[in-house]
């Protein structure tokens, strides 16, 4: 291609993609839809410059309404999690959790955290999967030990566990809670004397439920006993791509340092004017959108138990989050299954479950569907909408049903669904795509 058919086509591909978006069910539990006070944001000249430090101890000029824009987005998202440091500079979810292990640890420590297919994240892996706290920090990752009927961390096994972790001169120095498969609240509470026993620090990686938390709809970690918390900003949370790391106040100077000069250099302050906005919105509408996201993430799960999936937690309610994890072994496997849903434009990922490498299965065709409610919700969807996503997702992965007449029906579906709720402005498509060529 000539790079003008190439630029040509990247707009093509861009365009394209936004109005397959606006057709279809964005089910992915990792993601959302920010409002388009966020995207304007975004696409400020914030993104073009450079402020290294802290607001008022810059290494660059040019940065005097640059500080008082991230003086606010800390201001708010302190209010918002009700806690006296929070640290808004690192630039994605693994960043911020990089930020965790440089405060807590030093390389070579110990460190408790979820495996993978009990609901843990790369971030937290051991260094032979290429995780992110082996590899790059150097811990040791033991895993907590996981009760699948429970779909959570086992609290007296974990207890038996740190006992004998310290007698074999392992004791872990951070426990990483939290995760991304994260149905139920884990332990931390229970959990914390036992940690303080042993000196462990606890953190929680909120990835996922942050925008629960800031609503009060789910646990509160670091009122609770947890030494911090980090987060995405995009996924419950409804901001730009980014990251956050809160704390007890006693550990804010060292994570500052660990931020910067640690882990970020430039701390992409366009998605730092972004997060401003999504706090002072959720601030405003954040407890009544995240409580409708827990009540559309049990009534998608009730829905789909009844049509015949598995859905995985039956035992406490399939969930009190934002998601939720099938086993379709039934029906086929999670990759052939993920596709065939794509084809109908309904988008989630497959996902390995609890108990998938023991029966022999990998990654790459899991025998899990991972649902997350997150964008439906803030499209306006509630739980009667819950209905016909499950009867949509019935029509694929138990029917049968030929993916293109399904996804005809998902598009006029999807027409009374075009507006982000949960925002100041509300006037306003949320995947209109945005021209100033
Ligand atoms: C998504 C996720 C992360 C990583 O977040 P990014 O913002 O994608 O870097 C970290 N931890 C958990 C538990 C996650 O689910």
């Amino acid at each position: 291609m000539e790079p003008r058919q190439s630029y040509n086509k990247v707009f093509e591909l861009l365009e394209t993609h936004q109005k397959w978006f606006a057709s279809s069910l964005p089910l992915i539990a990792s993601e959302n839809i920010p409002s388009p006070a966020v995207r304007e944001a975004i696409l400020s000249d914030f993104g073009n410059r450079y402020a290294e430090g802290w607001p008022g101890e810059r290494v660059y000029a040019g940065c005097k309404y640059i500080d008082q824009v991230e003086q606010i987005c800390m201001d708010l998202a302190k209010q918002l999690f009700r806690v006296d440091f929070a640290d808004v500079r690192p630039i994605s979810g693994v960043c911020a959790n990089l930020v965790a292990y440089t405060t807590f640890t030093t390389p070579g420590d110990t460190m408790l955290a979820l495996a993978i297919p009990a609901g843990g994240h790369i971030s937290m892996g051991k260094k032979e999967f290429g995780g992110t706290a082996g590899s790059v920090r150097g811990l040791q990752v033991e895993y907590f030990p996981f009760d699948t009927e429970e779909m959570n961390i086992d609290i007296d096994a974990t207890e038996k566990k740190i006992q004998k972790l310290s007698e074999e001169g392992k004791k872990p120095t951070l426990a990483m809670l939290g995760g991304s498969v994260l149905p139920f609240p884990h332990p931390v509470k229970q959990l914390a004397d036992t940690f303080q026993e042993h000196e462990t620090r606890i953190c929680f990686d909120a990835a996922h439920v942050a925008g629960l938390v800031a609503g009060s709809q789910f646990q509160d970690p670091l009122h609770e006993g947890a030494d911090a918390m980090t987060a995405s900003t995009h996924k419950t949370l409804p901001g730009p791509q980014g990251g956050l790391i809160l704390s007890k106040p006693e550990h804010g100077e060292k994570i500052k340092k660990s931020t910067f000069p640690g882990n970020v250099s430039n701390h992409h302050l366009h998605h730092l004017a972004g997060k401003a906005v999504m706090f002072a919105e959720m601030h405003a509408f954040g407890k009544e959108y995240a409580a409708q996201i827990v009540k559309n993430s049990r009534a998608l799960a009730a829905a789909l138990h009844e049509r015949g999936f598995q859905v995985l937690g039956e035992k406490k309610g399939f969930t009190r989050s934002h998601l939720l994890v099938a086993d379709i072994t039934k029906f086929g496997d999670g990759k052939t299954i993920e596709k065939k849903l794509e084809d109908a434009n309904i988008i989630l990922n497959r996902n390995l479950l609890p108990y998938d490498i023991k029966a022999g299965r990998h990654f790459e065709a899991p025998g899990g569907i991972r649902c997350g409610v997150s964008e439906v919700t803030r499209l306006g969807m509630k739980e009667s909408e819950m209905m016909e996503i499950a009867d949509f997702m019935t029509r694929i992965v138990i029917k049968g049903e030929d993916s293109r007449k399904v996804a005809t029906d998902v598009a006029d579906f999807r027409r009374d669904y075009q507006k982000v709720h949960y925002a100041f402005e509300t006037s306003k498509d949320a995947y209109t795509y945005i021209h100033i060529r």
